[in-house]
């Protein structure tokens, strides 16, 4: 069963209703219908939205991030984002949604430390099923977050993307008017080593500009911190973030790997605050 009415939008094409729980099907006023799975997350895709699923690398890089978690890799990025989430002014009840959940861990946590009610959605039906199964109180929804995104309007309080996927004008749309949306992305170092080990350089990608540009035309900044961690990694480890972070890591980089030596590895993530500005 899904968990008491998260304001979930019918994904059909100019619909958007409500959606309604009735048993094991969600339901809206125009009759479109969606199956709860027995696990108890929806899977809300429409067909011309699953092109560019790949389910069988999300998987493996659901269960190479799961890994580095459980040995606290990442744990400082992930408890630092967390943190300041819960840090917000949030009520009994606040709507949380979170962009490419993955496995979880991120609305996981926060639904832990506040009572909120939380909707996390990602692509790959692997990644929503792990999730639900180590946070059944939080609603997964099976959705593309590069489209319309399947909530109603002006109906979350906080949108949280952490290394996902970013979507301003529609994140725009389903926040409230004094909504927050809490961003962190790969920062200029992030896994430098690693890169330089096993391509022969590594790119200093800064996408601070861009990101702020990209929103400004809805949101206004409120915050901009760096979270950080370095860890002494085996050659296993570094298998796994490559896998875990980048999207489908190409074989012959991971092969690579096999030669190295365990590397000291910087963890960089730049995290951004805005708040709804009408
Ligand atoms: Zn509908």
């Amino acid at each position: 069963m899904l968990k008491p009415s998260p304001p979930l939008a019918c994904t059909v094409r100019d619909c958007g209703l409500w959606l309604e729980a009735r048993g094991p099907v969600l339901t809206c006023t125009r009759g479109h219908a969606y199956d709860v799975a027995r696990s108890g997350y929806v899977n809300l895709l429409q067909p011309q939205d699953r092109r560019t699923l790949a389910a069988g690398d999300a998987k493996e890089a659901v269960a190479a991030r799961s890994r580095l978690l459980a040995a606290g890799v990442g744990r400082q990025i992930v408890d630092g984002f967390v943190a300041r989430a819960a840090a917000l002014r949030l009520t009994d009840g606040a709507v949380v949604a979170e962009l490419g959940a993955g496995g979880g861990n991120v609305l996981g946590a926060l639904a832990a430390a506040r009572r909120i009610s939380g909707v996390g959605i990602d692509l790959s039906t692997s990644a929503v099923a792990h999730a639900i199964r180590a946070f059944p109180d939080v609603t997964w929804v099976v959705a593309n977050a590069d489209r319309r995104l399947p909530l109603l309007d002006r109906s979350v309080d906080l949108v949280l993307s952490l290394h996902g996927r970013r979507n301003p004008a529609e994140c725009a749309r389903v926040l409230t008017r004094k909504g927050w949306l809490l961003i962190g992305v790969p920062g200029r170092d992030d896994l430098i080593e690693l890169r330089e080990s096993v391509q022969g350089h590594g790119v200093r990608h800064d996408r601070s500009e861009a990101l702020t540009a990209e929103h400004l035309p809805w949101f206004a900044l409120v915050e901009r911190f760096s979270l950080r961690a370095t860890h002494r990694l085996e050659p296993d480890a570094l298998v796994d973030l490559l896998r875990g972070t980048y999207r489908g890591a190409r074989r012959s980089l991971i092969d690579r790997i096999d030669a190295l030596k365990p590397l000291e590895v910087t963890l960089a993530t730049d995290v951004w605050l805005f708040e709804t500005a009408r």
